[in-house]
């Protein structure tokens, strides 16, 4: 079976990993500063081009420098993937640790060149080193990623630690001692070609998990109101559409709330619209509070709110309703005014198609708790 040449498909994966590392850099530049990550991830394909750029010198640099230079360079490279991805995912950063691994493989593998050369030895050490880099890499991955970009990531991960660990395994039985790098055989051309391969798909990982992280921040901003950090009216607009979709497809019926602060032109007036703010701030921390965690509160506009409550019929919706009125009215702060607040319910009724009617007749509720007095629930 024709070989390929080593040198030559070495130099080309450098050039490879050196591509990566410009595209890296770019969504560094692209991205907003708080996706952190980027630049170890960048770093990653240089060394491996280095470590690749060293062995192609076997033979002509002493064997001691390439096999320390390009097996350090290689270390470093799938070291710096992991910290990349810790510094990503926000978790505490262990490249002293890893440093000490990789400090004491790289002196082993200098003693089994220089003192008792072993060829097979030093590929069994590098091969268990570098699966343990990739094993941690892909445990972290796996944790604390989600989505399609994390999860390819680690598969690619896993592969790369069968493809190191059959290599260590298949060194005893088909290398001697005295066996060289650039010798083409099959196995050694698989090897180096697959796990040199692999990087290029760990890239693609990484930038995939990237995207799919930027992606979900702007759908989250697009969702949430400014002030307050609620949905905001688009966002549970969609929600309460949803709810009726299923309440029509045979699930059970929802319920919502239209809140709408008392009075709260005055506190503006009086105090001001900064302090307005804050008093929707803490009224929004108010009602989170009294409200169950499966139920859905935004901003309509204003200081008027919204809470969608699944699965809720009208006497459990007027008791969270009644929960909240008094949660508001309860509020005691010397730091900012307390306010009340006056509240519409509305549940789904037999015949509903759309959105709409659940919410006027919330709304006209809402009129009647105003016209009543304030500080009240009334039902619609
Ligand atoms: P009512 O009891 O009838 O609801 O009286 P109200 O004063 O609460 O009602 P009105 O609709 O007259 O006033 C609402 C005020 O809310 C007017 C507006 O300036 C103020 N407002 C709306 N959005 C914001 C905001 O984001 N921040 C602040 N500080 N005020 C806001
Ligand atoms: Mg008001
Ligand atoms: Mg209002």
């Amino acid at each position: 079976m024709p070989s390929l040449d080593l040198r030559s498909l070495s130099i080309m994966t450098g050039m490879i990993d050196m591509a990566l590392c410009v595209i890296l850099l770019a969504f560094r530049h692209a991205y907003p500063r708080s996706i952190k990550g980027l630049l170890p991830w960048a770093m990653a394909p240089v060394m491996s081009a280095l470590a690749a750029l060293v062995f192609a010198m076997d033979g002509r640099w002493p064997a001691l420098s390439v096999v320390l230079g390009g097996n350090g360079l290689m270390l470093a490279g799938a070291g710096l993937y992991y910290v990349g991805s810790q510094r990503f995912f926000g978790v505490p950063v262990t490249w002293p640790r890893w440093l000490a691994v990789g400090l004491a493989c790289l002196a082993s593998l200098g003693w089994y060149q220089a003192i008792l050369p072993d060829y097979r030895i030093r590929v069994v050490l590098l091969a268990c080193t570098l699966a343990a880099v990739c094993l941690a890499h892909a445990r972290l991955m796996w944790r604390h990623g989600k989505g399609f970009g994390p999860r390819f990531t680690v598969a690619i991960l896993l592969l790369q630690v069968l493809i190191l660990l059959l290599r260590a395994v298949t060194t005893v039985f088909l290398d001697a001692p005295d066996s060289a790098r650039f010798v083409g055989d099959v196995i050694q051309t698989t090897y180096i070609g697959a796990f040199s391969f692999s990087t290029l798909f760990i890239c693609i990982g990484l930038l995939l998990t990237v995207s799919e992280h930027m992606r979900e921040q702007f759908e989250q901003l697009s969702q949430r109101d400014d002030l307050t950090g609620v949905l905001n009216r688009r966002a549970v607009l969609l929600a309460g559409d949803r709810e009726l979709q299923q309440w029509r497809n045979g699930g059970r019926a929802f319920s919502l709330l239209i809140m709408d602060i008392d009075h709260f032109k005055r506190i503006n007036d009086q105090y001001g619209h900064l302090v307005g703010d804050r008093v929707l701030v803490h009224f929004v921390e108010t009602v989170r509070q009294a409200l169950r965690h499966t139920d859905q509160l935004g901003r309509f506009g204003g200081e008027e709110f919204v809470v969608l409550m699944p699965q809720t019929d009208r006497p459990a919706a007027l008791a969270t309703a009644e929960r909240v009125r008094q949660a508001v009215a309860n509020q005691a702060s010397e730091d900012w005014p307390t306010c009340t607040a006056s509240v519409g319910l509305a549940s789904v009724e037999a015949g509903e198609t759309t959105l709409d009617g659940v919410l006027s007749r919330a709304d006209a509720a809402l009129y009647r708790a105003k016209a009543d007095g304030r500080d009240r629930v009334a039902v619609g």
